[in-house]
């Protein structure tokens, strides 16, 4: 079988030789991710696989389905760039990979925490420009005296759950979907209840119709005055106005966050500062709060298991087999 696989990074080629090797499969790699663009490049391949944060429009899958291409496979958790009733109405099956390493996120979650509780960005700009006083920053909070609301507490989610239950927090859950086996170490309560008393907010859901922009200014008058906020799930999730809003007035103690609604503008390069949105810079400028560039997933264990299972997936679906990761809705 041909497959075509879109925004290859260097580090997820040895596994795809690997992959090559074991199973006799062609894969054929672009730099780029797909779009309207080069999706013609897609003719003559039998399977196509993509990892991406750039939306894929409906065209693009009428133009798969014209090249008898039969699915859209993605090596990612959230599949909010894609259009399943375009999918689905183009013929095409989709998927994803719902369990690369939830432990990746969760466990960058927790050190960004750890991070945030304990001032190191301040430390650390205080420190790099000769100021050792410990006056630089207010006192740390330690994680065993936190209660810690987890938004969505699904496999990332209660990954850490257990994570910060096993190191002392009180941790509290907000999920429509019930988990028996997380009562081992998370509270079920409504959100209302979590925001009252969380002391740390962290998000893990999915980007959808229900969900997007809920913490916006509503959601953030609710949390408890000096607390953190946290999202390692799609920026999307938050009003960035209302976070700014609450991080200058000093209602909120600090934010860690992975993503940001705004991160495809300038993700993919190295971008002059001065061309950043005035939303990221006024965030990047704040001693309390930290960014990465969505790097959670970014461990050697996940880019393994993201190719190798997105590779099967691709090929599966292709033949017409059912698997696990195809997405319905
Ligand atoms: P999952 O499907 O296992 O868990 C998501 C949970 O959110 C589910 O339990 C679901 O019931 C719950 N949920 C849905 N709507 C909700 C709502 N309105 N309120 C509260 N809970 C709600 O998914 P996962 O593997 O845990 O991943 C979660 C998200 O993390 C993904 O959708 C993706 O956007 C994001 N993610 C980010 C990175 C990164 O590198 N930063 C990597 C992987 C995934």
């Amino acid at each position: 079988m041909k497959i075509l696989m879109y925004a290859v990074l260097g580090d997820e080629k040895p596994y795809i030789k690997e992959f090559c090797q074991q199973t006799g499969h062609q894969v054929d790699q672009l730099t780029d991710y797909l779009s309207e663009k080069n999706v013609s490049l897609a003719k003559g391949y039998d399977a196509i696989v993509t990892q991406q944060t750039v939306a894929i429009p409906d065209s693009v899958y009428q133009q798969l389905a014209e090249f008898g291409i039969k699915q859209i496979t993605i090596r990612q958790v959230g599949y909010d760039i894609l259009d399943l009733p375009a999918i689905h109405q183009a013929g095409l099956r989709a998927s994803n990979v719902a369990a690369y390493s939830p432990r990746a996120i969760a466990e960058y979650t927790l050190t960004q925490l750890m991070n945030l509780i304990r001032n190191n960005k301040r430390y650390y700009r205080a420190t790099t420009s000769g100021d050792w006083q410990w006056s630089a920053a207010p006192q740390g909070r330690e994680i065993h005296d936190l209660t810690i609301a987890v938004i969505g507490a699904g496999r990332i989610g209660s990954a850490l759950a257990e994570m910060l239950h096993a190191l002392g927090a009180k941790v509290l859950a907000v999920d429509p979907v019930y988990h028996a086996q997380n009562e081992a170490f998370l509270d079920y309560v409504d959100l209302d209840q979590a925001l009252a008393q969380a002391d740390v907010v962290t998000f893990h859901t999915p980007l959808n119709d229900e969900t997007a922009g809920m913490a916006d200014s509503a959601f953030f008058d609710k949390m408890k005055a000096g607390s953190y906020f946290l999202n390692f799930a799609r920026g999307g999730l938050v009003v960035t106005d209302a976070l700014l809003a609450n991080l200058r007035s000093d209602k909120l103690a600090g934010a860690a966050l992975d993503v940001l609604p705004n991160e495809n503008e300038f993700m993919s390069a190295v971008s002059d500062p001065k061309i950043i949105p005035a939303d990221a810079q006024a965030l990047m400028a704040m001693d309390n709060v930290l960014l990465s560039p969505h790097v959670a997933f970014y461990t050697d264990l996940a880019i393994k298991n993201m190719v190798r299972i997105s590779l099967h997936d691709a090929v599966a679906l292709a033949n017409g087999q059912k698997i696990e990761n195809e997405i319905f809705d």
